[in-house]
């Protein structure tokens, strides 16, 4: 598979920032967009014309494969401004190597690593005015590909677009979150694209995800598809279980996406000496902490919140309330990774990365 660029990056500048229009207080996540956008296509076997561009519709040919077999795949991090004006990102390497894990498994070609850095730091670079500091503040940023190749035969595209775009987003409190532990639908399969951030998975889990929101609950904990005995994950965020003082957390699977958050999480668990227990978890241990009062803690790990609490969860229509305790996992995950995303003290797990 060629993955070279051939073209040296074309840099087209906006003649005036929109920043202005920007409140930047009252951002909605994900929808306004900075100044630019980078774009590369993949066609006669390679990348080619590199290009930052100002934001803006693209044109396409409702004939592309995207529209029609989701021939999609996507990744989400961010960039943090410290108090010095410096730009970080977190682990951006895990980024990169989870979009081309997640194309290969969608016949999509890998993009290159050397460009994808180029046109990162480049697209930051240009919009670091979008990047706000202060704790919680950051620039969204979202590296997407898709299906470009007009025709509707079921079969993979010859044509791609790989695409960056840029988004600010205030800190957030997101309030605890409730969820429903699935009992009849399923995210993922064995040998099938859990583990891949490819655009239908999300597509995918809206509908479940209604349901459970029509009943009060925000999010749905994905369980096993084969008998929905095994606690997964949630529908962007790894989940972590308190029982008395063990962290538990499922494996990574076929199933399961390889979380940045969730192995900076574990890592930190190991450091400040709790036990952590990576191992398939079962619903029904689950409830019966819940009952006997052992459960302590259930949090989400992700990049878009952080760290989220759980504050209840139903099972089988029976809901279970937990209490934050007070020396609690969560509160002080979601420091310790804030801390170091944002250039506040050491970063002794060298995952800083400075743009
Ligand atoms: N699971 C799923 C299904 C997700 O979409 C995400 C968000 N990327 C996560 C877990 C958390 O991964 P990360 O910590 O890398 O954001």
């Amino acid at each position: 598979m060629n993955t070279s660029a051939t073209q040296k990056m074309d840099i087209q500048k906006v003649e005036s920032s929109r920043i202005g229009q920007v409140d930047f207080d009252n951002l909605t996540f994900g929808s306004t967009f900075s100044d630019h956008m980078f774009e590369c296509d993949y066609k006669d076997g390679a990348w080619q014309n590199p290009t930052i561009r100002p934001y803006g519709n693209l044109s396409i040919s409702p004939g592309a494969k995207v529209f029609h077999y989701g021939q999609a795949v996507f990744e989400g991090m961010k960039a943090y401004k410290d108090d010095q004006g410096k730009i970080w990102l977190f682990r951006p390497e895990e980024n990169f190597e989870r979009i081309n894990k997640s194309s290969k498994r969608m016949a999509i070609p890998e993009f290159p690593h050397d460009l994808f850095f180029e046109a990162l730091t480049t697209l930051v670079k240009m919009d670091k005015e979008w990047v706000k500091s202060g704790l919680g503040n950051s620039l969204y940023i979202r590296p997407f590909v898709m299906a470009t190749q007009v025709g509707v035969s079921a079969s993979p595209s010859t044509d791609y677009k790989f695409m960056i775009l840029t988004a600010p987003a205030q800190a957030y409190y997101t309030g605890d979150v409730k969820v429903i532990v699935a009992d009849h639908y399923s995210r993922s399969a064995n040998g099938g694209v859990g583990a891949a951030k490819a655009a239908g998975n999300y597509g995918a889990q809206f509908y479940p995800t209604n349901l459970a929101r029509e009943k009060g609950f925000q999010q749905v904990i994905w369980t096993d598809d084969s008998e929905h005995k095994y606690l997964e994950e949630a529908g962007t965020m790894n989940v972590f279980f308190r029982i008395n003082d063990t962290l538990l957390t499922a494996p990574v699977s076929d199933r399961i996406l390889d979380g940045v958050t969730r192995k900076s999480v574990i890592d930190l668990a190991k450091h400040n000496n709790i036990d952590v227990d990576v191992r398939p978890v079962l619903v029904s241990e689950l409830v019966e902490a819940a009952k006997n009062g052992s459960l302590k803690e259930i949090f989400g790990a992700g990049t878009a919140a952080v760290i989220s609490p759980v504050s209840a969860f139903s099972h089988k229509d029976v809901v279970y309330e937990l209490t934050k305790p007070e020396d609690s996992f969560s509160t002080r995950f979601k420091k310790e990774l804030m801390d170091i995303q944002h250039n506040i003290g050491e970063d002794p797990y060298g995952w800083r990365f400075e743009v």
